[in-house]
């Protein structure tokens, strides 16, 4: 069973101006979507065929297939940027604010911590926001690399990859997180990871 592109889950245009439709056109549907046709052409006719997109992230990392991890990881990952997002404004509550609190200070560190790291990110790469030892964090991965697999549990990510912001906000990689970070992020998928037993999973 291939893996399938999901669609985006909002309107191309909700996320403008931060994100223009031109910007998700192409960033989903050309570059998510080579990256999941590139999955499947390498997994096809293999014993990973039927394996679900989070197990392929695991055996191409086991193997050292870094081809095959790139277009995996780099599938799973812009699915979990688009749910981290979302068109309307949103505040963490519960358990989420409470964690927030005692990892960070307030929500106002949470997102200077993410609006820093991100911008501070060399060249391309993601600013993941995670539960790991019982605490959350923000972390970096460089490129491709993932947590879709692994002990910490990703509640947030941010796409720091130039396709991701150039078209709207050309060099200005601050400007792009500045308005994700207080207009967009999706607060409500953040509870939700971090309530769930396991990880989140890509749509099969
Ligand atoms: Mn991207």
């Amino acid at each position: 069973m291939a893996i399938t592109l999901p669609p985006l889950p909002y309107a191309d245009t909700a996320l403008e101006p931060t994100i223009s439709a031109t910007t998700l056109q192409t960033h989903h549907g050309k570059h998510h979507k080579a990256y999941v046709d590139k999955t499947n052409a390498a997994i096809e006719g293999t014993d990973l065929a039927d394996a679900s997109l989070e197990d392929i992230i695991a055996a191409a990392e086991a193997k050292g297939d870094k081809g095959l991890f790139n277009n995996s990881a780099q599938s799973w990952n812009h699915a979990f940027y688009w749910n981290s997002m979302t068109p309307e404004a949103s505040a963490p509550d519960g358990e989420l604010a409470s964690a927030i609190d005692s990892a960070f200070g307030s929500l106002e560190k949470l997102q200077e911590e993410l609006a820093s790291q991100g911008a501070a990110h060399f060249a391309s790469g993601w600013v993941w926001l995670v539960a790991k030892g019982g605490k959350l964090a923000v972390e970096q991965t460089h490129d491709a690399a993932t947590f879709a697999v692994g002990d910490a549990k990703p509640l947030l990510v941010i796409d720091l990859w130039e396709h991701a912001y150039y078209l709207d906000h050309k060099n200005l990689r601050p400007a792009y997180l500045q308005a994700v970070i207080e207009k967009h992020l999706n607060w409500t998928f953040a509870a939700e990871n971090l309530a769930r037993d396991g990880n989140w999973t890509y749509p099969a």
